[in-house]
């Protein structure tokens, strides 16, 4: 017997399915590394956001075992309640110096930090404005915060200038990615914090991609630029990608974190990450910091790779961070180019609406500095492959 429920969504699954747009797991039965057991078969991946490869690392996992044996598994309970253990404040402290900012506070996951944040920062009679290629975390999150939301377009200053000149609210707040997740590009944060300064608005980017790869130090998009905090007042930014962990941060004045203590109800009423958790992501961040050998191992990956794709004649997109997509197009075209990397062993996701727009799947290569440069060329060499078949078809 279905029940009203199933024969309501039977149909919408069947029409996804339809599309090429039906999303499945796979099942990830090893670490995450290049070499990765999917499904039971060995595979090269070219799709973590384990940037510098710190997912798996001893220290790391070390930190974890230690911090479990002294503190236990679960926090127990919400930072405001009794749940701010030590590994978190010392986590905090630590994030803000690397940041160059005053304070930082931890989320449980970047979703909710950006959720945190925005819905804390403007409400109904504000204004919000985000570059329409935001993660999906920080739309919804501009959605839900019941002030004025307006999309500009990508990376387009004078979009967002003529959209900040219609707008009468005292409160505004500009928030894009710092490197955009599913394009590899950065925003250019120094004109924006031009922008927002003019006009008397606030700037917040989410740094998810670029902390840790990004700067001379690996702060990110803003060290990259040469930018401050007085220039970028709220950046956040996540530790499941680069920093190998898990979690996210909200970095800047002592009154922003403050006020995020106070107002951010997905800090407010959540439970605390693991203090063990925070205690791996202090020794990734130590690595981050001392191993710069990472940074630039990804720099010669990335050339690599952009040297070879271009000799392939293959879209790659305006990008030096360690997200390579190249653009196919097609919906069905992505999947099968995917599932022909599959076959030769390359483990590539085809990334399709509604992450990306109609027209534009693509397939996301993302590299890690645990890549070697003879698996670059496999990856070259097995889209070479597939591009002539496909020529031939
Ligand atoms: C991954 C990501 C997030 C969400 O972070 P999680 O910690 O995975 O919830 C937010 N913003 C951007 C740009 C991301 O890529």
């Amino acid at each position: 017997m279905s029940s009203h429920l199933d024969q309501t969504f039977a149909p919408l699954l069947a029409e996804r399915r339809a599309a090429h747009l039906y999303r499945t797991r796979k099942l990830l039965q090893s670490p995450q590394t290049p070499q990765v057991v999917v499904d039971g078969k060995n595979y090269l991946a070219f799709c973590s956001n384990d940037y510098l490869g710190l997912a798996n690392h001893p220290d790391v996992i070390l930190a974890l075992q230690n911090a479990a044996n002294k503190f236990g598994v679960g926090s127990g309970a919400s930072h405001l309640v009794a749940g701010h253990s030590s590994e978190h404040h010392a986590l905090e402290e630590e994030v803000a110096a690397f940041t160059g900012r005053e304070r930082a506070l931890l989320f449980s996951t970047g979703y909710m930090a950006n959720m945190g944040a925005i819905t804390a920062l403007v409400a109904q009679g504000d204004a919000v404005f985000e570059d329409r290629l935001n993660h999906a975390s920080l739309l919804d999150a501009g959605l839900l915060s019941g002030a004025r939301f307006q999309r500009f377009l990508h990376n387009d200053l004078e979009n967002l200038q003529t959209r900040l000149d219609k707008t009468d609210a005292t409160r505004k707040l500009i928030v894009v990615d710092g490197v955009f997740s599913m394009d590899g590009d950065c925003a250019p944060l120094p004109e924006l914090a031009a922008v927002a300064h003019k006009n008397n608005a606030w700037l917040m980017v989410d740094d998810a991609h670029g902390f840790g790869c990004l700067g001379k130090t690996g702060a990110g998009t803003c060290e990259h630029f040469g930018l401050t905090q007085g220039d970028v007042p709220i950046l956040m930014g996540t530790l499941g990608k680069a920093a190998g962990s898990f979690g996210a941060f909200i970095a800047g004045s002592e009154t922003l974190i403050e006020s995020l203590i106070q107002f951010a109800r997905p800090y407010i009423y959540t439970t605390a990450m693991p203090p063990a958790v925070a205690a791996a992501t202090r020794a990734s961040l130590r690595l981050m910091q001392t191993e710069h050998w990472r940074r630039e191992k990804l720099k010669q990956l990335i050339a690599h790779f952009r040297a070879g794709a271009q000799a392939l004649n293959l879209q790659l997109m305006h990008s030096f961070s360690p997200i390579q997509p190249i653009v196919i197009g097609d919906e069905a075209k992505a999947l099968h180019i995917s599932q022909q990397l599959a076959e030769r062993g390359i483990l590539i996701i085809a990334i399709r609406p509604p992450t990306v727009a109609a027209g534009s799947s693509r397939l996301r290569i993302t590299f890690s500095a645990e890549h070697s440069i003879a698996q670059v060329d496999q990856l070259l060499m097995a889209l070479a492959d597939i591009m002539q078949g496909l020529a031939h078809d």
